[in-house]
C-alpha cells in the first residue's frame, strides 16, 4: 500500500480515501498504479505516432548504434517499402549510388561527434524516380542526459533544386551573352577609334595642301582677279583652317579615349597652375578675376588634368557675359570621391542644352559669335569617365554656369571604376 496525493475527482477515489485539509489522500493498490502508468505511456506513444504519421515530412529515428528504429508513415508511403525493409540500415538501399558515400560519411561522422547534421541526397521514390531530399538530423538524449540516438526529418527539395539549377543555367547563359556582347562592342569600339584616328590623321595632309596652295593663290593673285574671286579664296582659306582645327580636335578626342591611364598621385594645384599659365593671354585680355580654392591630390595624369581644367576655365572665360567676369574653382570631398567645380557669372546655358553640350561638335553658337569647334567638353567627359568620375553642369541663362566633375579619391576606387583600357593608337 502507498499513500498518494491526487487531484482526481471524488468519483475516482478508492474506498477508504479521506480528506485532509484540501488534499485528498488516496490509498492505492501498486498494481493499479502500474496499470495507469502503462496506459499513460501507451497513450503518449499513440499520440506521437499519430502526429508523426500525419506530419507532411519524412521522419526517422536512430538508436545510439546508428541503426534506424523508426520511420513514419509519410516515409514509408514515399519509398513504398515496408517498415521492416527500412529498419536498421535498410533505408540506405534507397539512396542514389552517386550520393551514397557522401551521405554515409556525413551520417556516421555526425554520430561519432553527436552533432546535428544536414545533408542532401537523392532517395528513390515508390515510383522509381530519385528525388532530392534535405535531411536534418539532431541527437536526442534521455531525461537522464544519456545519448539516445538521433531523430531526423526530411523534405523533398527536388522542385527547389530544379528551380536553382534553371536559375544558375540562365545566369550562366546571361553572363556568357553579356561577355560576348562586351567583347564585340569592345572590338568595334577599338576599330572605330583606330578608324577615327587614321581618318583624321590622314585627312590632315591633303587639307594642309589645299590650305597652303589657296593661301599662295591669295598672296600672289589678290587684286588681279575680280573681287568675288578674292572673297571666294578667303572663304576657302578660312574654311580650310577651320576644318584643320576640327580634325585636330577630333584627334585630341580620339587620344582622350585611348592610351594608358596614369594613376600617379597628382597635386591638382600644380595642374591648375599650368592651365592658368596656358590661358594667360585670354585671362589678361578679359580681365577675369580668378578665385581659386585649394585642390586635392588625386590619382590622375598631369597632362589630362591640365587639359580638363584648361577646357573648363577657357569656356568660363570665353562665354563671359556683360558683367566683369569672375571664375571660381574649388573642390569638396564627397565620400570616396572629390567633387570639383568651375563656376562663372557668364551667359549661362538653357536647361534644354545641358546634356547636348557634352557631345562631339555640339555648340550653341556660331564660330563667329564665339570661336571653337565644340569638342572641348566631349574631351572633358571622356577623360573624367575614363578615370571613373562623372561630369555635369548646372546653369541659369544670363546668370552663369557651374561645371562639376568628380574623381575617385584613391587609386583602389579609381581602378575599380575605370573603363577597361582600349588597345588604340596613342
Ligand atoms: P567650344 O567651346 O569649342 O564651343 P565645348 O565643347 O567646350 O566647345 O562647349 C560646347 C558648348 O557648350 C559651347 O559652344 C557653349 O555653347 C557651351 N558652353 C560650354 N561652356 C560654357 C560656359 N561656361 N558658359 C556657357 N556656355 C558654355
Amino acid at each position: 500500500m502507498a499513500l498518494d496525493f491526487d487531484h482526481t475527482t471524488p468519483g475516482d477515489a478508492l474506498p477508504g480515501s479521506e480528506r485532509r485539509h484540501d488534499l485528498k489522500v488516496v490509498i492505492r493498490d501498486p498494481r493499479h498504479r502500474h496499470q495507469r502508468l502503462l496506459e499513460q505511456l501507451r497513450e503518449s506513444e499513440e499520440r506521437f505516432r499519430t502526429m508523426a504519421d500525419c506530419a507532411p515530412v519524412l521522419l526517422w529515428m536512430a538508436e545510439p548504434d546508428g541503426l534506424c528504429s523508426f520511420f513514419n508513415k509519410t516515409w514509408l508511403d514515399f519509398t513504398g517499402r515496408t517498415l521492416d525493409a527500412e529498419l536498421g540500415n535498410g533505408w540506405a538501399e534507397g539512396v542514389h549510388a552517386e550520393d551514397f558515400q557522401c551521405c554515409m560519411h556525413i551520417y556516421l561522422n555526425a554520430f561519432v561527434k553527436r552533432e546535428s547534421f544536414r545533408m542532401e541526397y537523392r532517395l528513390r521514390r515508390a515510383d522509381g524516380e530519385y528525388r532530392w531530399i534535405l535531411d536534418t538530423g539532431v541527437p536526442r538524449y534521455s531525461p537522464g542526459g544519456n545519448f539516445a540516438g538521433y531523430i531526423g526529418s526530411c523534405i523533398d527539395i527536388s522542385e527547389m533544386k530544379a528551380a536553382h539549377q534553371t536559375l544558375a543555367e540562365m545566369n550562366d547563359e546571361l553572363e556568357r551573352r553579356v561577355e560576348e556582347r562586351t567583347t564585340e562592342l569592345q572590338r568595334s569600339n577599338d576599330e572605330l577609334q583606330q578608324f577615327a584616328y587614321a581618318a583624321s590623321h590622314d585627312l590632315q595632309a591633303p587639307l594642309r595642301a589645299i590650305v597652303g596652295y589657296t593661301d599662295l593663290l591669295k598672296q600672289r593673285y589678290t587684286g588681279q582677279l575680280d573681287t568675288d574671286a578674292d572673297e571666294f579664296i578667303s572663304f576657302i582659306v578660312e574654311s580650310g583652317k577651320r576644318m584643320s582645327e576640327m580634325i585636330n580636335d577630333l584627334l585630341a578626342y580620339s587620344r582622350a579615349g585611348s592610351g594608358e591611364l596614369s594613376f600617379e598621385p597628382l597635386n591638382c594645384n600644380v595642374a591648375l597652375d599650368h592651365a592658368l599659365e596656358n590661358l594667360s593671354a585670354s585671362i589678361e585680355e578679359s580681365s577675369v578675376q580668378i578665385k581659386r580654392g585649394d585642390l586635392p591630390t588625386v590619382p590622375m595624369d598631369m597632362t589630362k588634368m591640365t587639359l580638363l581644367l584648361q577646357n573648363l576655365l577657357g569656356n568660363a572665360i570665353k562665354f563671359r557675359g556683360a558683367e566683369a567676369p569672375i571664375v571660381e574653382i574649388g573642390a569638396e570631398q564627397d565620400g570616396g570621391a572629390w567633387r570639383f567645380h568651375v563656376r562663372d557669372n557668364g551667359i549661362g546655358i538653357a536647361p534644354a542644352h545641358v546634356d547636348r553640350i557634352f557631345q562631339v561638335f555640339q555648340r550653341l553658337h556660331t564660330s563667329e559669335e564665339y570661336p571653337g569647334t565644340g569638342i572641348g567638353l566631349a574631351v572633358c567627359k571622356r577623360t573624367v569617365e575614363r578615370y571613373g568620375g562623372r561630369i555635369w553642369v548646372e546653369s541659369e541663362p544670363g546668370k552663369g554656369s557651374t561645371f562639376f566633375f568628380t574623381l575617385p579619391a584613391t587609386q583602389s576606387v579609381a581602378t575599380e571604376q575605370t573603363e577597361p583600357d582600349h588597345a588604340a593608337p596613342g
